[in-house]
């Protein structure tokens, strides 16, 4: 608790200070605007603003012991008001040099899923469990994870998408809490919820690099995301392969 209190200070702060720099450069409010009913990517301010904040609260964070192997944090990216968030496991390699999530292979195919369902990466947002990279990609840690998840809870909150997609044991770890045998085969393509989002567990990107049979269930999956976002995916996708 007094961590996850630390987290919203540090966020309450620098958006305190990003108002005020906002207010000292003229701006005298800040229009709301009601929650995006399509994908949207017209930017709210203030949730823009929220976002910016937790990514600085991120580039500042020492909470775990990962603050001092990290080139870049990897605060995660994308629309501001998606319909869906893919959240995955940690920053690999490409993310912690670069600072932004899912940019290396496991990224593209990614890409190649979200386009496959007829979507942009810009209609989205990426992010994962961690911000930072564990060294030597290797698991996160259970205290790693309590440590850092009010960080994805604050994002989840602003962002406020429809659909949560669980990328990979990790994520369903992270997020859900399950028995610690628990095995992700058994999980995935059953919607669960997360902070009253619904959510569906799926295969890692890059589980799927090493096992492309595994790509029809994670399509099956993403069909019925499709389906519950009242969308149908372009004619010509079969799959992601
Ligand atoms: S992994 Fe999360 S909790 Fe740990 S230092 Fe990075 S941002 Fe902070």
């Amino acid at each position: 608790m007094h961590a996850e209190r630390q987290i919203l200070n540090d966020i309450l702060n620098d958006l305190e200070t990003y108002l005020e720099d906002l207010e000292s450069q003229g701006l005298k409010e800040i229009p709301m605007q009601p929650r995006a009913s399509k994908v949207d990517s017209s930017v709210g301010p203030l949730d823009s603003a929220g976002l910016e904040s937790i990514a600085v609260a991120v580039g500042n964070c020492r909470l775990c012991g990962l603050h001092r192997t990290r080139t870049k944090t990897v605060p995660g990216q994308g629309c501001p008001h998606p319909e869906l968030l893919f959240v995955g496991e940690a920053p690999g390699e490409d993310e912690d040099r670069q600072g932004m999530a899912f940019v290396g292979r496991a990224g593209q195919l990614l890409t190649k899923i979200i386009e496959a369902m007829g979507l942009r990466r810009e209609d989205v947002f990426i992010a994962n469990i961690l911000k930072c990279r564990p060294p030597n990609n290797r698991r996160p840690t259970p205290e790693e994870m309590d440590l850092c998840l009010p960080y994805l809870s604050s994002q989840i909150a602003l962002l406020r998408p429809k659909i949560i997609v669980a990328l990979g044991a990790t994520a369903v770890a992270g997020l859900l809490r399950p028995e610690p045998d628990f095995k992700i085969s058994h999980m995935r393509g059953k919607w669960r919820e997360f902070d009253g989002v619904p959510l569906m567990p799926t295969y890692h990107p890059s589980y799927l690099l090493r096992n492309n049979a595994a790509k029809a269930e994670v399509w099956i999956d993403m069909q019925n995301v499709l389906k519950k976002l009242g969308r149908v995916p372009p004619p010509r996708s079969g799959n992601a392969g």
